[in-house]
């Protein structure tokens, strides 16, 4: 792993300039990007597929998105002839429902755990680049992000995470989606400012903090973007 990619060189970088200079100091390594299909994740899927056409695209299947989503996640994937894989849980919806109950309301960390989480670190084992679409501003735990970080994975496998759009605000990732006329969830035009699984997901009350919609506020993260040990 080369640590000068995870220092502070590139954090004043344009989103594309980091892009840019990380693949050519990685080239060949196997990259993907985790996407929720929300506008920030595809501003940087925009970024990305110009660069790396085929790189894999990982949603979390949990069983439990919007309607919407799906139908948008299935309708991009055709227009930008995206290499989308559907990151399954071990379990159904129905045969988790059937063992435990409805874990969204009784233990929601514990359906994230086993819907969100522990099929993405799996995913993630055969990448040494993780792009996301992670945001400072989109919540209080993750205002230290940093654009690029080294992430070790439970496996001990480690990984470059790169959130290219860090630094960026509410107002530059419209900005960009619609000078660049990138279509969006519809939800969007509903109000949800954070959009995850259906059962969790709320328009938010506070504005200021767009995941407060999610998990009705009870919890601001699934931990997918906490459960891997940060390297510096
Ligand atoms: S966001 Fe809700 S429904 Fe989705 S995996 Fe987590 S607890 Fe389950």
């Amino acid at each position: 792993m080369e640590t000068t990619l995870a220092s502070d060189n590139l954090e004043n970088l344009r989103a594309d300039e980091i892009l840019d200079a990380l693949l050519v100091a990685r080239e060949g390594t196997r990259a993907c990007l985790t996407c929720s299909f929300q506008a920030e994740d595809m501003i940087v899927l925009q970024l990305v597929r110009q660069r790396i056409p085929r790189i894999p695209v990982l949603f979390l299947e949990t069983g439990y998105h919007f309607k919407d989503t799906y139908e948008y996640r299935d309708r991009m994937a055709k227009k930008w002839s995206l290499n989308l894989v559907n990151v399954v849980p071990q379990q159904t919806v129905e045969q988790q429902e059937s063992e435990f109950g409805i874990l969204y309301r009784s233990d929601p960390s514990r359906c994230c755990q086993l819907r969100k989480v522990e099929p993405l670190f799996e995913a993630l084992e055969p990448y040494e680049l993780w792009f996301t679409g992670l945001r400072r501003e989109q919540s209080p735990t993750r205002k230290n992000l940093k654009k690029i970080e080294e992430h070790r994975l439970p496996s001990g496998k480690k990984l470059l995470k790169v959130s290219l759009l860090a630094d960026w605000t509410w107002g530059q990732v419209w900005e960009y989606t619609s000078k660049n006329e990138l279509s969006y969830l519809p939800q969007y035009d509903q109000g949800y400012l954070s959009i995850g699984c259906e059962p969790c997901t709320a328009i938010p009350n506070d504005p200021s903090n767009p995941r407060s919609g999610r998990w009705s506020g009870a919890k601001l993260e699934c931990g997918i973007h906490t459960f891997s040990e940060k390297g510096q």
